[in-house]
């Protein structure tokens, strides 16, 4: 019985799909959310999915904030999410970067998309069911580390994106509010 209660997620990149991106976004006042996202998210979970924030975050790994800021930031954010009825079940983020990164940061992270590591986890942690869970990103990387988790919808967010990035993609879309016109089309 509990097997067909395992659920599914839509996993959201955080900075491009959920809000505007100004780069290593971590100040409470830069923080825009991007138009229609609150809607989009609570169709989300009409159509039975648990929302599920993947995001790379190395300007902690690159020294440009801490781990404090980004937990107040992101705090901030689930409350607002709850606000207008949309549970965030949970966040992941990886700090690292190979290059970049201080100290023990700098390092290969199998966290850190396009590697797959966060949506591992939440399989794992949440009991999610990844092969009738989706993706959107905005990124290339988002995609790619979807398609390696096995998770058979990831929908890029883009205006105008590379070709060998779209093929990549289940489809291009404009907006996370259109990633969830697809998936209410094709549920
Ligand atoms: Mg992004």
């Amino acid at each position: 019985m509990s097997s067909t209660r395992i659920s599914r997620a839509l996993f959201l990149d955080r900075d491009g799909v959920i809000n505007h991106d100004p780069g290593y976004l971590h100040r409470l006042e830069e923080f825009v959310f991007l138009g229609g996202v609150f809607a989009a998210c609570r169709r989300a979970q009409a159509l039975g999915y648990r929302l599920v924030v993947v995001t790379n975050q190395s300007g902690i790994g690159r020294g440009v904030y801490d781990e404090a800021a980004f937990a107040t930031l992101t705090a901030w954010m689930c409350e607002r999410f709850r606000e207008e009825g949309v549970e965030i079940a949970a966040i992941y983020h990886d700090p690292t970067h190979q290059a970049a990164g201080q100290g023990a940061y700098r390092r290969a992270s199998p966290d850190r998309k396009p590697a797959p590591g966060m949506l591992l986890r939440a399989r794992d942690e949440l009991g999610i069911d990844l092969r009738r869970s989706a993706l959107v990103g905005d990124s290339v990387h988002d995609i790619m580390a979807g398609r390696a988790a096995g998770v058979p919808v990831n929908l890029l967010v883009a205006q105008s994106p590379d070709a060998t990035d779209a093929a990549l993609a289940t489809a291009v879309v404009g907006s996370l509010a259109a990633a969830v016109d697809w998936l209410e089309r094709h549920s």
